[in-house]
C-alpha cells in the first residue's frame, strides 16, 4: 500500500523549506476536459483523502501536487473516517464567487501546520464555482461548518494557511520555544 506523506511547514521542531515553498504556491487549474495527468492527480488526492481518518478535508498541495483539487467531508464531521460514497465531495478548479453571512470565529487546525490551532474568522455562507470529478461545471452553496471546511481547503489552493489568518494562535507548552521563535 502506498503511503501518502502530508507536506508540512514544520516537522519535529524544524522548518521544512522545500515543502513550505510548494504549500505557499498558488496551485494551477486542471485542464477541462481532464487529460491523463489530471485524472491521475485527482485519483491520487482522492486516495490520500480516503486513507486518512483524521482529515475533514485535503487539498492537493498538501500531498505535494500544486493543482486545484480538494476533497472534503460533507457530513459526520465528528466521526472518524468518511461515511460512504455520499459522505464526501471533490471539487476541481474551485473558486469562491460569493461570501456572506455574519462572520464566525472558530479554532482551526491543519495537517500542514501540526501542533497548532488558530482562531479563524470566516463568513458562514459561500458560493463556489468548480468542476466535479466527471468534468462537469458545478455551482455550489455551502453554509455553516461545511462552508468553513471548504474555505479552509480553497485557501490551500491559494497558498494560504491557517497561520496567515489574524487570529490568536494556540500551541502546547512543550513546543513553546519553537513556535515563539517562528511567530515572534
Ligand atoms: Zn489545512
Amino acid at each position: 500500500m502506498t503511503t501518502h506523506k502530508t507536506w508540512q511547514l514544520w516537522r519535529d521542531g524544524e522548518m521544512i523549506e522545500e515543502e513550505a515553498k510548494l504549500l505557499r504556491r498558488k496551485a494551477a487549474d486542471l485542464p477541462v476536459p481532464f487529460d491523463a495527468a489530471a485524472k491521475k492527480d485527482i485519483q491520487t488526492l482522492v486516495e490520500a483523502f480516503l486513507k486518512r481518518d483524521d482529515a475533514l478535508g485535503l487539498a492537493a498541495p498538501q500531498i505535494g501536487i500544486s493543482k486545484r483539487i480538494i476533497a472534503f467531508k460533507i457530513k459526520d464531521f465528528d466521526k472518524k473516517g468518511v461515511s460512504g460514497k455520499d459522505g464526501w465531495e471533490v471539487l476541481i478548479n474551485a473558486r469562491i464567487t460569493q461570501a456572506r453571512g455574519e462572520p464566525d470565529v472558530m479554532n482551526e487546525g491543519c495537517l500542514s501546520c501540526p501542533d497548532i490551532s488558530v482562531e479563524v474568522t470566516r463568513p458562514t455562507e459561500i458560493k463556489v464555482k468548480a468542476v466535479d470529478m466527471k468534468g462537469n461545471k458545478v455551482n455550489k452553496r455551502y453554509t455553516g461548518f461545511l462552508a468553513r471546511i471548504v474555505q479552509h481547503e480553497i485557501d490551500h489552493l491559494d497558498g494560504r494557511l491557517v497561520i496567515d489568518h489574524e487570529g490568536t494562535l494556540s500551541y502546547p507548552k512543550e513546543k513553546k520555544a519553537f513556535f515563539d521563535k517562528i511567530f515572534k
